[in-house]
């Protein structure tokens, strides 16, 4: 966002309390907002955009209030003791929660916290010595520097500069290295894990951040009303959260602002209009806020924030960065040893894969040595891919072993063989779209630096970020996408978007390369120039083991031929070898005696109904 739009913002909240005609109802107003600001953030990083639903974050804001409450009347301790118990409550109930929850799949989570958000209401309700339903009060204020924070205007300050703080905090951490694993955890899960990040542990890092947030604000507004009682900490108040990260727009830090604005703002107006209208006393404007979630989500999906974005944009207010200059020199990052030339890199040794009934991978067996580029071939459904999801961890194989550099692989998950030193890309593209295509790249090498959560919060990162974002642009500039760093990964048309793929393997600085189907949809050109890099690879050391149906790509690239039919390996060679080989021509060619070239480029069309002719289609 446009700095000077900023500056304005934040000097208008500034001076609006020390106006004097500043009607104190309308501070009050705004301290509800900021209050529901800390916990609605805390939404936007677990749901907007890590895609984790949590319907408990109102009792995480009932432990921060709770705990100080107590702390502060019945111990007598200083608010700031009740402040750093009730963070430390929360986080380990959170990491607890998030730890049992989170391991199980998608629905987990939502009943979990919805169990824990119930229970915890009752408890506040019943136990004795929090005041049961009555609750807490005559509860101290907060003194910093001996200045008490008595009225709702100096309140409001405490209140806003959290807020600021805790934006300013969240906006750096998805600006960073754990940012950006984060911000794979929706879409780019198996993905991510085969460079190495840790999916289940990004999970619970942001739940207890959002759960930290929540009691936060609880804290606050403990000490605002003095007074705590059951009521706010239920779980209509959980849903209100997740309304306002909804329709402000779940994928911004700015959204949880606009969102916790609107629906206060709307709440506040719809209880004094609707007992007029409906002459009753009785709860109609959750009514309104049914039908307002059904109109946003029908026609702003993204919510607000996105829309104020645009408009923004059209006047100018936001810059395009497509433009931004790349990013700066850094010192490059340590590379790892390569294997001397020909050492055994990766062995494959009857290796099995069943799914049910079918065979997809027939115990088959090669070996790759250092500085060699090996061809995976054969007709569609042979297992190619099957093969190397096998080797990189994702699938677990049926029976055999794989070393790679004297480790066994095949007992390992794939993130730990990322740590190996195994690169790859996937035969469908799995790239986060709307990142820019640096920041995909740069998600690549992200084991080779360690910078974690609360140093990019705090912006004590930017050496580590500047390492990894150089290493991202030259890893780019090598497969030539140097010139579109900061476009959004999903505008590359798609055959760039598998030479993506290779910089972000590159990235990761493997000692094994597996690429699937990497020209496929690239120009002549193009893949004259990707043969070019690959070549290239191969002379500093790399090991590289394809899939690809271009047989011209394949022949002049490879050093050596593994040819796969129906999950079994049916041949084995050098290109020329392979080339000529009755099982080889059989398969592709359906026994039709002729050239595996004249196949290679022929124009069988790959939505040839007969087995013979598909195998055909396929090769082209
Ligand atoms: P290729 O990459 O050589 O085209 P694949 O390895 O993708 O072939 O598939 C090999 C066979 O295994 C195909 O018959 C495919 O349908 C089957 N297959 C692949 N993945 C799965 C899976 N997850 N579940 C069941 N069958 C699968
Ligand atoms: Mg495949």
């Amino acid at each position: 966002m446009n700095r000077l739009l900023l500056v304005v913002i934040v000097a208008l909240l500034a001076v609006l309390p020390a106006l004097s005609f500043t009607p104190a109802y309308w501070i009050t107003h705004l301290n509800y907002i900021g209050l529901a600001s800390l916990v609605v953030l805390g939404l936007v990083l677990l749901t907007g955009v890590g895609g984790l639903t949590s319907f408990g974050q109102a009792a995480f804001v009932g432990i921060g209030a709770y705990t100080t409450a107590y702390m502060t009347t019945a111990m007598a301790w200083s608010p700031w003791a009740g402040l750093a118990l009730g963070l430390a409550l929360t986080f380990a109930v959170a990491w607890l929660l998030g730890a049992i929850t989170l391991r199980l799949s998608g629905h987990f989570l939502p009943i979990g916290t919805i169990a824990w958000g119930l229970a915890l209401y009752y408890l506040f309700g019943n136990l004795d010595i929090l005041g049961q339903y009555d609750g807490i009060s005559g509860i101290a204020s907060i003194n910093i520097f001996g200045v008490p924070f008595r009225s709702g205007r100096s309140m409001y300050y405490l209140i806003w500069v959290c807020v600021l703080l805790s934006m300013l905090a969240t906006r750096n951490l998805l600006d960073s290295r754990p940012g950006r694993a984060i911000r794979s955890l929706r879409n780019g899960g198996g993905m991510a894990e085969s460079f190495g990040i840790n999916m289940a542990g990004y999970k619970v890092i942001i739940f207890v951040y959002a759960a930290l947030l929540a009691c936060l604000s609880g804290w606050l507004y403990a000490h605002m009303q003095r007074a705590v009682s059951p009521s706010p900490f239920g779980l209509n108040y959980s849903i209100e959260y997740l309304f306002m990260a909804v329709v402000g727009g779940s994928g911004s830090v700015w959204g949880a602002v606009v969102g916790s604005a609107l629906i206060h703002t709307l709440k506040d107006q719809l209880q004094s209009l609707l007992p007029y209208l409906f002459d009753s006393k009785d709860n109609y404007e959750l009514i309104f806020f049914g039908i307002l979630m059904v109109l946003v989500l029908q026609y702003a999906r993204d919510g607000v924030w996105p829309l104020l974005r645009t408009w923004g944009g059209a006047l100018g207010f936001v810059r395009d960065q497509r433009n931004a200059p790349p990013p700066a020199q850094a010192a490059p990052l340590a590379q790892r040893k390569r294997p001397d030339s020909s050492t055994l890199v990766l062995e494959v040794s009857d290796v099995r894969k069943e799914f049910g009934g079918l065979v997809a991978v027939n115990d088959i067996s090669f070996s790759l040595h250092a500085g060699q580029i090996m061809g995976l071939i054969g007709p569609n459904g042979a297992g190619k891919s099957t093969t190397f999801n096998l080797i990189t961890g994702v699938l677990p194989a049926t029976s055999g072993k794989v070393t790679f550099m004297d480790e066994r692989l095949d007992r390992l998950q794939a993130r730990d063989i990322a740590k190996l030193g195994v690169g790859r890309t996937f035969q469908h593209v799995q790239l986060l779209p709307t990142m820019s295509v640096l920041e995909n790249v740069a998600l690549g090498a992200h084991l080779r630096r360690d910078s974690g959560v609360v140093s990019a919060a705090l912006r004590l990162d930017r050496a580590q970020e500047a390492e990894l974002l150089h290493e991202a642009a030259v890893q780019l500039e090598r497969v030539g996408l140097g010139d579109s760093l900061y476009e959004q990964a999903g505008n590359l048309a798609l055959g760039q978007q598998r030479i993506l793929e290779i910089a972000r393997a590159l990235a990761a600085d493997p000692v094994l390369l597996l690429l699937d189907e990497p020209a496929a949809g690239l120009r002549y050109r193009e893949k004259q120039e990707l043969a070019r890099v690959l070549s290239q690879l191969r002379d500093e050391g790399m090991s590289i083991l394809l899939v690809e149906h271009d047989m011209d790509f394949v022949m002049n690239l490879t050093d050596h031929l593994v040819v796969m039919d129906f999950g079994t390996k049916i041949a084995e060679g050098t290109p020329q070898v392979v080339q000529a080989h009755p099982a080889v021509l059989e398969a592709y060619l359906g026994g039709i005696d002729d050239d595996i070239d004249d196949a290679g480029s022929g124009a069988g069309s790959p939505d040839q109904p007969t087995p013979a002719a598909q195998h055909t289609g396929n090769v082209a």
